[in-house]
């Protein structure tokens, strides 16, 4: 871990503010590397939920935390790298802060397109959780193939995962077509928003 010059500042001085900052996001004390949760504040040295310590690594037979946005799973330390500086490891928390900086793709715009729990992809519907996860990912939930039969739009994102944006399917249908286009059309417009280095 980096040390924060902060005694270089003069006397008298407060420190800059973005060292302030930094030196909070490099702070692994307060955060429990297992499931994410902060001390807020209090003299707590140990996370409720999990009983582990604050800054310890997570237990070798803990489900680790993922990021909601991008859906990123910590190794086994409890930390990522930072999109920052790769050689820098860093909490879960301090790497969704760093999402406002680097986010996976354009979430204002997907978030107009959205209706409820469903997207809206040009006239068909799909499950709006499922679609950003694979604008994000390229994965499609394997554990819903009953829902994805009958859904134009996920049956499109299957076809364009296995066979790349102008697929030669079999028993092709125009409404797969038709959602193939859309669908696509979404993933451009999502990416237009990435940010992240990598
Ligand atoms: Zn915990
Ligand atoms: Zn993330």
């Amino acid at each position: 871990m980096e040390t924060i010059p902060v005694a270089a500042a003069p006397h008298g001085q407060p420190p800059d503010p973005m060292v302030g900052t930094e030196s909070f996001m490099l702070n692994t004390d307060r955060i429990c590397l297992q499931c994410g949760t902060t001390s807020n504040g209090d003299r707590a040295v140990v996370c409720r939920r999990c009983g582990l310590r604050f800054g310890d690594e997570p237990r070798r037979d803990a489900e680790l935390p993922t990021c909601p946005i991008c859906y990123l799973t910590v190794d086994d330390d409890g930390l990522t790298p930072s999109y920052r500086n790769r050689l820098q490891r860093i909490s879960l928390v301090a790497h969704m802060e760093e999402h406002e900086a680097f986010p996976p793709g354009d979430d204002e715009w997907l978030g107009t397109l959205r209706r409820g729990d469903q997207i809206a992809v040009g006239r068909f519907n799909a499950p709006f959780d499922l679609v950003r996860r694979y604008l994000v990912t390229g994965q499609i939930d394997g554990g819903r193939n009953r829902t994805i039969q009958h859904n134009a739009v996920l049956t499109a994102m299957s076809q364009i995962k296995r066979w790349g944006p102008n697929p030669d399917v079999f028993g092709d249908q125009p409404a797969w077509q038709e959602a193939r286009l859309h669908i696509a059309a979404v993933m451009d417009r999502y990416a237009q928003g990435r940010r992240t280095p990598w």
